[in-house]
């Protein structure tokens, strides 16, 4: 049987309506349902890309409950990089309750002296008995207060070139010594934290991939970072492009919009139509293992996309786009990326972020130059010299 005809089967046996949304996602993992192209046993059963999202879809149809802003990390990047580059006992250990929903993932890369140039991070993890010891300070956290596991790139050996002696860990925050701090937003809200590590004993067993050997893995999960933000695969005629369409309705009703504004909508909306059926074609023509730079075009047009069309809406909203729901500290447990939640008001200023995050435009630009077309690489004088004596602000 087909992946689709075992998803449809599952959910006659086990019908959204009565039954408790982590027990449907643990039957999903078990029959290899909840990651497709994974291989069998860890949630998957080695089927490819576009056979994912065929499953995904007969889930959303039947109304099951959506955990990938609640787990963006988890579901969009822990996942791929363990299966990727752990071993079976960790892969069996992390994979079931991140997909159920137990157990929610951050991402610890970015420092405040290292976010573009992420190799240059100097968060310090030293040998220590059965494991190491890391101290440093985290930034832009993504729901690091709601997290039980964090994504942690530390260096392990500061006398090699940036790139080499980085370790990738993952971080159980419950560990004594982690301190999560909210920060707030231009929305408001507190989606992300800052995270101070101050001697927090890591076991070995918490190494994903080799000693020294993170930055590849940390490529891992950036590829799938893109992707996940830029690639994901929506029906036509959703998303931004649907605060659009109504807010130029409302516009034209209030007879603040004519044709010159019909001429914006209906091109903004192209482009989004145009983006989708990338993504759509990439997914098609996408086979197991990792993403390749490609996705740094998906991540772009959607930050790109996103600003142009919530810049619209503000300018269609006239001044009722000045109101806003209020400024009270919320830290909520999902992350609001791609914007659609009804308030063009909120999604606009949200996507502001949308060309930082994953990636900012400038330095996905350089990517896709550089690893897509094949252009000349910017010098880079400083990847041959050990961290230990690079210049950092
Ligand atoms: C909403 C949000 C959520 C985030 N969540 C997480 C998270 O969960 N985990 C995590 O680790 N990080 C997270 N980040 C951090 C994000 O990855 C970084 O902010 C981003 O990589 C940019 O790094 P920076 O902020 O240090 O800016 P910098 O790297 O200092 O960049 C500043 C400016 O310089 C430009 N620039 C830098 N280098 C170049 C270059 N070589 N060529 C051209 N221009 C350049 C940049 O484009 C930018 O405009 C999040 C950020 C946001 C906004």
């Amino acid at each position: 049987m087909t992946a689709v005809a075992d998803a449809r089967e599952l959910l006659a046996a086990h019908p959204v309506a009565t039954t408790p949304d982590r027990e449907l996602r643990a039957a999903r993992f078990d029959a290899g349902l909840a990651f497709v192209h994974f291989d069998a046993g860890f949630g998957g059963r080695g089927g490819s890309i576009s056979d994912q999202v065929d499953v995904e879809e007969v889930f959303t149809a039947a109304g099951a409950a959506d955990w990938s802003a609640r787990n963006v990390i988890g579901l969009g990047m822990a996942a791929p990089t363990i299966h990727a580059h752990g071993t079976d006992e960790q892969k069996r250990r992390y994979l079931r309750p991140l997909f159920t929903g137990e157990e929610i993932w951050c991402q610890l890369f970015s420092e405040p002296g290292a976010g573009s140039d992420l190799a240059g991070l100097a968060t310090r993890a030293g040998p220590a008995d059965g494991g190491w010891r890391v101290s440093g300070q985290k930034v832009w956290t993504t729901l690091a207060h709601v997290a039980r596991w964090g994504l942690l790139l530390a260096r392990t050996d500061p006398e090699q070139p940036k790139h080499r002696g980085i370790t990738y860990f993952l971080l159980d925050l419950t560990t004594s010594g982690v301190d999560v701090r909210p920060l707030r937003q231009l929305t408001g809200e507190a989606e992300f934290n800052e995270v101070y590590l101050d001697d927090v004993f890591v076991p070995d067993a918490a190494v994903l991939g080799t000693v020294g050997g993170g930055w590849p893995v940390a490529m891992t999960t950036l590829m799938n970072e893109r992707v996940s933000l830029g690639g994901r695969s929506v029906p036509r005629g959703s998303g931004p492009s649907v605060g659009l369409v109504e807010t130029f309705r409302e516009a034209l009703a209030a007879g603040r919009a004519g044709d010159a504004e019909l001429d914006r909508v209906m091109r903004l909306w192209i482009r989004a139509e145009a983006a989708r059926l990338t993504n759509q074609r990439a997914a098609e023509q996408a086979r197991r293992g990792t993403p390749g730079p490609e996705g740094s075009i998906a991540k772009l047009e959607m930050a790109e996309g996103n600003k142009a069309i919530y810049d619209l809406c503000v300018e269609l909203r006239g001044a009722d786009a000045l109101s806003y729901r209020g400024y009270a500290e919320v830290r909520p447990d999902a992350a609001a990326v791609h914007g659609g939640s009804g308030d063009v008001s909120y999604d606009y200023l949200r996507s502001l972020a949308n060309s930082i995050e994953g990636g900012t435009s400038e330095v996905l630009r350089t990517v896709i130059g550089e690893r897509v077309l094949g252009l000349p690489p910017e010098p880079r004088a400083d990847k041959d010299t050990p961290w230990s004596q690079l210049r950092r602000s």
